[in-house]
């Protein structure tokens, strides 16, 4: 395994290997969720470049770019046991030498939800995703359904710009009492760990109310009203909406419908989604 520092260095460890390309691009403190978007890359290309960098421009002003989790020996035995050819590990100088004047505009499916409350995010995202694209030239790349907006953002910044990458979707991967697996899980105590079980909970009574009653509106109602029962759980958002455009859904819809939710647990905001069979 070849871990890159430097733009240089990524560009003579691409050389040195022969074949298709496949990226999984992380921010680090790895757990199963990455390793199985890394199990399945393997499979997809010859070569497998995983990058770990935390992207200051994808943080708000009061975020936790400084307290996020950096476990560099832990993430590099995480690649190591999952078979990774390349891991690009860069500098802050080394994806912004200088603060960037040209931006990708991620439209308008960036200022709801996620968008909303986190301004600026996923244009900070965007930047990101395109720059490592245009650094490895993979041709294709893994992104985790747990975040589902970032997803339909990056599927739309390809298409939108014609990127020749493939891109492709992995299910969440969640611990055995449904919590969806989040680097972000390791700022949580025990018991605010037992109380973010409500939040998968929510979704999967949403999910089974929607199915029942046939509607998104059902689904969302009855995860609503599950979470704003749930202790310790600030709720930021919970919707159902369209899984390509993140438009909210009629409550009446019976279309292929996402039901997302966002909430606090102490100061950890945590996110998570489901889809609905309607
Ligand atoms: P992050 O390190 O949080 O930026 O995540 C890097 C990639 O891993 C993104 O594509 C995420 O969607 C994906 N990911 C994070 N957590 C999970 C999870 N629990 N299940 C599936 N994919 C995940």
């Amino acid at each position: 395994m070849e871990i890159c520092t430097t733009r240089g260095e990524l560009t003579q460890a691409l050389a040195s290997h022969h074949g298709t390309r496949a990226l999984v691009m992380t921010m680090g403190a790895l757990h199963e969720g990455h390793a199985s978007l890394m199990r399945q890359a393997r499979q997809a290309a010859e070569v497998l470049i995983v990058s770990i960098y935390v992207n200051p421009l994808q943080f708000g002003p009061h975020e936790d770019f400084s307290a996020y989790p950096r476990p560099r020996e832990a993430d590099l035995a995480v690649c190591e046991a999952e078979n990774v050819d390349i891991v690009f590990m860069p500098t802050d100088e080394q994806m912004y030498p200088h603060p960037p004047l040209v931006r990708i505009d991620p439209g308008p499916m960036a200022t709801v939800l996620e968008g909303a409350t986190r301004p600026g995010h996923f244009a900070g995202v965007l930047q990101i995703v395109h720059k490592v694209f245009q650094l490895t030239a993979p041709d294709v790349a893994f992104f985790g359904q747990k975040d589902a907006q970032q997803l339909a953002l990056i599927r739309t910044m390809v298409d939108d710009l014609n990127m020749p990458v493939e891109i492709r979707a992995v299910p969440i991967a969640r611990d055995d009492d449904g919590l969806a697996l989040s680097s972000r899980n390791t700022y949580l105590s025990a018991a605010q760990r037992e109380q973010a079980l409500a939040i998968s909970a929510a979704l999967r009574a949403g999910v089974v109310a929607g199915q029942r009653e046939g509607t998104a509106g059902a689904a969302r109602t009855a995860a609503r009203k599950y979470l704003a029962h749930a202790p310790g759980v600030r709720v930021d958002y919970v919707h159902a909406v369209d899984p390509q455009t993140f438009a909210q859904r009629d409550p009446e819809s019976t279309e292929p419908t996402l039901l997302v939710a966002a909430a606090w647990v102490g100061e950890t905001r945590l996110i998570d989604n489901m889809e609905v069979d309607l």
